[in-house]
């Protein structure tokens, strides 16, 4: 069988994987000239299954909806500029608030297999993107939000993921840098991990072309039926550029590109994190990546396509950083701007199209495709043997 798969993010390079596993012919196609320049290239950098909580509340939309007037506190932003894309995909998200203790529980199940089958694919292809196993820790600021995180906690349990509470004196023996830090509560996931996606999708992607199991292209699909002649199947992992080729064999994606800031602190110090964290108040999330890296990012912006990386949004990110490790050396710091590709009910699309029995598609993994790719990239290969 020869198949060809559209995108070399991490949907995409993980796709390759699984289904080149399984003896079938693998053409990656990508538009860039290297796999993991989009979304891919400069994430929070977690493997977190407990960042599994669905982004369906009512919660989030009124700080959306608030930030038409004042952003500069938000970690939600809404642009006030109205697109039927944009309206239909929050009627969904809005319906789908109702549902969102079954979301959380889908996502927390996918997300832990997914960190097993991480550490299944880094062992057997001997990978190197600076994965770290010491867990995440969350910080939680007031009161409010400690109640939900241990109701959430329940759901996370029954999903198979062990996240406990832990005292202060734990967190700074954990994480010596917050010592002093006073918090409403912290709890802890130890199955948690972190690693450079694009070390991970570059490292893999030429692995996989070494060994002559995957051939990797460099350009730029504009139609799916390009490939019906030459190819048994397509898989489409083209993150927030998935419903533009899908719509070329009539089917429709509700997919928004939700926009997200990061920083990347080189030679951060030594009075700075080695734990991952996960500020829930703020929505920031920070990774260790090697000794001399430390990567910040958070922020969900609902814009469109853009991609500016818009200074008001890194500001408050390094402002961030400086109150946490007032030591912290902020003397090389690279921005970054990226694209998640979410769907209202923030589950990736991982299926067959509707209209064309040679085109697949695994997309739309959100706030959470890092996490999640391994999972969904060995799950549509499962779905297309069994076809
Ligand atoms: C600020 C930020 C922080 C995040 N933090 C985390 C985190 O800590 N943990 C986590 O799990 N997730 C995180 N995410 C989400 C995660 O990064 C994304 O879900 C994931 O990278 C999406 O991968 P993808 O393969 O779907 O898309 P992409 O990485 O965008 O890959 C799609 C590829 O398809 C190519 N392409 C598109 N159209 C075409 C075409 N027509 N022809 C050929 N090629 C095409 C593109 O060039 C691109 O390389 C974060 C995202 C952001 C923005």
């Amino acid at each position: 069988m020869k198949a060809v798969v559209i995108g070399a993010g991490i949907s995409g390079v993980t796709t390759a994987y699984f289904l080149s596993q399984n003896n079938i012919d693998v053409t990656l196609i990508e538009s860039r000239r290297y796999p993991a320049m989009a979304t891919s290239y400069a994430n929070g950098g977690q493997l977190s299954a407990s960042n599994a909580e669905a982004w369906n509340s009512w919660h989030n939309v009124k700080t959306g909806l608030k930030s038409f007037f004042s952003n500069s506190h938000s970690s939600v932003i809404m642009s006030p500029f109205p697109s039927i894309s944009k309206l239909m995909w929050l009627f969904k998200f809005i319906q789908n608030i109702k549902n969102s203790e079954t979301i959380t529980y889908d996502i927390c199940k996918m997300a832990v297999n997914s960190i097993k089958l991480y550490d299944n694919i880094a062992k057997k292809e001997s990978l190197d993107f600076d994965k770290l196993d010491k867990g995440i820790i969350h910080l939680y600021m007031d009161k409010k939000h400690t109640e939900n995180a241990e109701n959430i906690n329940l759901i996370y349990k029954k999903a198979g993921l062990e996240r406990f509470r832990i005292t202060h004196e734990e967190l700074y023996s954990l994480e010596p840098s917050l010592k002093h830090k006073k918090l409403d509560s912290i709890f802890f996931t130890p199955t948690d991990k972190t690693g450079d996606i694009h070390k991970f999708c570059r490292d893999l992607t030429n692995k996989m072309v070494k060994k002559n199991k995957v051939k990797l292209l460099n350009y730029n699909v504009e139609n799916l039926k390009e490939f019906s002649e030459q190819f048994d199947l397509t898989v489409v992992c083209a993150g927030v550029y998935s419903p533009f080729l899908a719509k070329t064999v009539g089917d429709s994606l509700n997919i928004y590109p939700v926009k997200g800031y990061s920083i990347t602190i080189n030679n951060p110090g030594n009075n700075t994190p080695h734990v991952s964290l996960l500020d829930d108040f703020k929505k920031i999330v920070t990774s260790r990546l090697g000794n001399d890296r430390l990567r910040v990012a958070g922020f969900a912006e609902f814009n469109g396509y853009n991609l500016d990386i818009i200074q008001s949004r890194i500001r408050p990110l390094i402002k961030w950083c400086t109150e946490m490790f007032p030591k912290i050396n902020t003397n090389d710091i690279k921005p970054w701007a990226g694209l998640r590709p979410m769907t209202p009910n923030m589950l990736p699309i991982v299926k067959k199209s509707n209209n064309n029995p040679k085109v697949w598609y695994n997309t739309g993994h959100g706030h959470l495709g890092w996490t999640l790719s391994a999972y969904t990239a060995r799950e549509i290969a499962i779905k297309i043997l069994k076809d």
